[in-house]
């Protein structure tokens, strides 16, 4: 099965709508296909051939937009890499991918020239000599008109917190299915736009791109997140949807004081990791639209989104599949019922077939992938994350999720930030260790902190120790990464 390329059909259904803002930057759909059609002209006459893997390093910007619309053109695809990488991380995904094109920006100039020492094979392009405005001279191969729905469009590393990312295969169906999934949901208006200040080379931002396309709706796109800057976008470009990971949201709230944000603002799409229920409570507090979600780059974004009507009565939750989704709770092999965590285990034309390689195959299972997170569903099936497999401690036989300890944390008013991890114990096995960002230095110490978890946590949960620290270790799309934690101790 084929489906048309969407840029094309999006240029050719609304030419003249908004498909890009960036500062003094605008793009129209019809321009965008105009760049991208360059691009792709550029690129075959480079010798790209179909099927073969295009990777990119590029901050966010007009330009990698208009590299991400010109890839389907050629058939190739894209691999978008992390800009915070090292150079001995990006050669592991430059060879595990088989990659000979790599498109950089100005700014990693240098990491490519040392990227092509290592890999003498590989065809380097500037993506400012891409974007030059000289009409590229007649393709060698003709540009492509339709993709194949299951080929894979791009090649998404995960975001690395647990360890080693792994490649994940993203095709063309995958992204159309999480796209339309989240507009059953959250609807579409066509005044949506769509403010993008999370990275592009993560599904958080490179989803937003096919939405646009597919939508056809304005992104504004924000080469780095600025809490003030997003919250200008918010307040007066017209921004009505954003996503963000927690960190960002509570950056925000700090940057909004006591105003509001306007009534045409109608989703703050929440994910990427555990949404800390005081920040919940906070938003509707605020008015804040706040929308939780659960999904990862293995299924293209969101899998599980709450339904906006919900968004008071069942706080916490991460909602219901979208539309095509199915989601089992699984221990041991059982199905799990109401209330009974296990591993959430998932199902869709939005969740991928497969990683680079087949690393970790054993994550598949007949079309369910097993997603390495616990959680549980209500009687009336909404779904509570609880936290990664991996990072659950058992302390005394207990399970302890960090997740709902640093919620406790952050729940205390002088608490901006809170990372909790496991520590070993001579009597219990494991225990919780805490590490927090306050609000202002010395208003508060640990024995406090200490009370205000002991209220609210059972024993075995409470923390054995909680360290103040300027600053949690955070990975590029702003996940706390709590492996690192415990390297914030201080030597003894
Ligand atoms: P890696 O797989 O390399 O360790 P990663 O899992 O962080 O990295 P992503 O695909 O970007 O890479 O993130 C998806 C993960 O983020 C989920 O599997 C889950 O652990 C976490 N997550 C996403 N949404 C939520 C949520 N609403 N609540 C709790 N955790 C969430
Ligand atoms: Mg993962």
């Amino acid at each position: 099965m084929t489906m048309p390329i969407w840029l094309d059909k999006r240029a050719s259904l609304t030419p003249g709508r908004t498909a890009i803002e960036a500062g003094n930057v605008q793009l129209s759909f019809a321009q965008l296909r105009q760049q991208a059609q360059g691009v792709a002209t550029k690129l075959l006459n480079k010798g790209l051939e179909e099927r073969a893997v295009l990777a990119c390093l590029s901050e966010s910007s007009v330009a990698l937009v208009v590299l991400v619309h010109s890839i389907p053109y050629t058939g190739a695809c894209l691999m978008p890499l992390n800009t915070r990488l090292t150079v001995h991380e990006l050669l592991y995904q430059l060879q595990d991918s088989g990659c000979k094109f790599l498109v950089y920006s100005d700014s990693y100039a240098d990491t490519a020239a040392r990227l092509k020492q290592e890999l003498n094979h590989l065809t380097l392009v500037s993506l400012a000599e891409l974007q030059a405005l000289s009409t590229a001279a007649a393709a060698s191969r003709q540009l492509l008109h339709d993709v194949e729905e299951q080929a894979v469009y791009t090649i998404m590393y995960t975001s690395g917190t647990t360890g080693h990312p792994k490649g994940v295969l993203q095709s063309y169906n995958n992204h159309w299915s999480s796209a339309v999934g989240s507009m059953l949901n959250l609807g579409l208006s066509t005044q949506d736009k769509w403010l993008l200040a999370v990275p592009m080379f993560h599904i958080s931002g490179l989803s937003i791109l096919m939405r646009s396309v597919i939508y056809g709706i304005a992104v504004v796109i924000q080469e780095r997140f600025d809490p003030k800057e997003a919250n200008e976008a918010i307040m007066s470009q017209g921004v009505t949807v954003m996503s963000v990971v927690s960190n960002m949201l509570v950056r925000m709230l700090e940057q909004l004081g006591e105003r509001r944000y306007p009534q045409a603002f109608r989703c703050m799409l929440l994910g990427g990791g555990p949404a800390p229920l005081p920040l919940l409570e906070t938003c509707v507090e605020k008015g804040i639209p706040v929308v939780q979600t659960y999904g990862m780059t293995e299924t293209c974004s969101q899998f599980a989104t709450l339904q906006p009507e919900y968004m008071l009565t069942k706080i916490g939750s991460a909602g219901k599949p979208l539309f095509q989704g199915e989601l089992r709770i699984l221990q041991d092999g059982q199905v799990m019922s109401a209330g009974e965590a296990g591993e959430i285990v998932v199902r869709g034309p939005n969740v991928t077939s497969g990683y680079l390689n087949q690393a970790s195959a054993d994550s598949f299972e007949q079309g369910w992938l097993h997603t390495g997170d616990v959680g549980y569903l209500d009687e009336e099936g909404f779904l509570y994350v609880l936290d990664r497999r991996k990072d659950m401690l058992i302390s005394g036989g207990e399970n302890v999720y960090p997740a709902e300890i640093e919620a406790v944390l952050m729940s205390h008013p002088e608490v901006l930030e809170a990372g909790v991890t496991s520590t070993e114990h001579e009597v219990w096995g494991q225990s919780p260790i805490a590490f927090v960002v306050l609000r202002q230095e010395n208003v508060v110490n640990q024995e406090k902190l200490l009370e205000h978890c002991k209220a609210r946590l059972a024993k075995y949960k409470l923390p054995i120790a909680i360290h103040t620290v300027r600053e949690l270790p955070r990975n590029a799309a702003g996940k706390l990464l709590r492996r690192e934690l415990t390297k914030l101790l201080p030597i003894t």
